[in-house]
């Protein structure tokens, strides 16, 4: 007797390239439904995810502005990474103090009347006077404590979701080369011995490289942020900001960020953003400090700051999730969300 066995060539649904905050997010929420793909991703390519502060802060800005849909994209967020701490046993988000100092009277002024408004007022409530619990810090003219902000471990979600994709044979590490994607079947894409019935560009900056979405309208934006040990300073945990931010991670271990230079996408650290960083520190703390890292990266920003999501109008099939500006940690549950909402559910 003969047994004929035939081999069916495997086809995923997706094949996602790039695993940021983007890319990464979707892959777990796919994985979630039971909806086959593989992530691909290039550590050698620069990731600005591995660099963010990984803030949710409600209020930001120059003017004490309110993010925009902060609550709409928090009670997306908050629940998404708590069921990953949940399904891997890790701990990644945790609630963010924050503290802001005010740079000049007027800024007091306008803290005080947003206070009094209703919709900023489940996020200011709090004025202090100038040198109360000052620990270290500058504060010629007060501070306002700000609710309800969040701090998601970047590189801890993207590692472990990294190790996890691993083991269960979903993600691959190369770096791909756009050009030689080829369409050989209808309906599959082909990429060294995958076939894939989508694929989903989540690359960050690197998407300007992409000959399918060339002309997306991303601009970059560098930041740089650094490590610093100021063994004098013992901040509780949270986020202490005047004018730029200072991150308490543990005793006397802190981030210090960021700077923000528009239309800039080389990734080298120059000695004259970080004697700029300095400046910036020495307006908030005269404390002596040591520098253990000096980070860079470049944001994906759109020119209204939201993030895109975009089916190639040829090529139906192919996709692209960008533009996640300065707001990676808050949007991207919301984004792959909807990603699935428009397009998988319509297939
Ligand atoms: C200094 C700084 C501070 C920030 N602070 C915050 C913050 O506090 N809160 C917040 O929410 N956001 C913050 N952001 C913004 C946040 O980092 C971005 O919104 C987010 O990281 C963008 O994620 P992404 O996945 O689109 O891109 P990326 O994180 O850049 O990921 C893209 C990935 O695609 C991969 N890739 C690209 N091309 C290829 C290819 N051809 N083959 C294989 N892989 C490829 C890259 O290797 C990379 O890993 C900050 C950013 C910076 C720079």
């Amino acid at each position: 007797m003969c047994f004929i066995v035939i081999i069916k060539r495997k086809q995923i649904d997706y094949l996602i390239i790039g695993a940021g905050l983007a890319g990464t997010t979707l892959a777990w929420k796919l994985h979630e439904m039971g909806i086959g793909f593989k992530l691909i991703d290039a550590p050698k390519l620069s990731t600005a995810s591995l660099v963010a502060g990984g803030f949710m802060n409600p209020i930001t800005g120059k003017w004490m502005t309110k993010s925009k849909a902060f609550e709409g994209l928090l009670s997306e967020a908050i629940p998404f990474y708590k069921s990953i701490e949940h399904a891997l046993k890790i701990s990644i988000l945790k609630p963010l103090p924050i503290r802001r100092y005010f740079l000049n009277p007027e800024d007091s002024l306008r803290a005080i009347r947003k206070i009094k408004n209703p919709r900023f007022n489940p996020y200011l409530n709090q004025l202090l006077a100038k040198g109360e619990d000052s620990n270290g810090i500058t504060d010629d003219f007060g501070s306002v404590l700000i609710n309800e902000g969040y701090w998601l471990d970047v590189p801890k979600y993207l590692g472990s979701l990294r190790t996890y994709f691993m083991r269960k044979d979903l993600y691959i590490e190369d770096e791909v080369n756009c050009e030689i994607f080829a369409k050989k079947e209808i309906g599959t894409w082909h990429y060294k011995g995958l076939h894939a019935k989508n694929v989903i560009f989540c690359q960050g900056i690197h998407i300007l490289n992409n000959p399918f979405f060339i002309n997306l309208p991303i601009s970059p934006i560098k930041g740089d942020v650094l490590t610093l040990k100021i063994p004098d300073l013992e901040l509780p945990n949270g986020l202490y900001y005047k004018k730029r931010w200072l991150h308490s991670i543990e005793p006397s271990l802190y981030r210090f960020g960021a700077s923000y230079e528009t239309g800039i996408s080389d990734l080298g650290t120059k000695l004259e953003t970080r004697n700029d960083l300095i400046k910036s520190l020495q307006i908030m703390t005269r404390l002596p400090f040591e520098i253990l890292r000096h980070q860079t990266g470049i944001r994906p920003t759109t020119v209204n700051t939201k993030p895109i999501i975009i089916q190639h109008p040829i090529y139906k099939s192919l996709y692209a999730i960008n533009g996640l500006s300065s707001k990676g940690t808050l949007s991207a549950p919301s984004l792959a969300k909807d990603f699935i909402h428009y397009f998988h559910n319509k297939l």
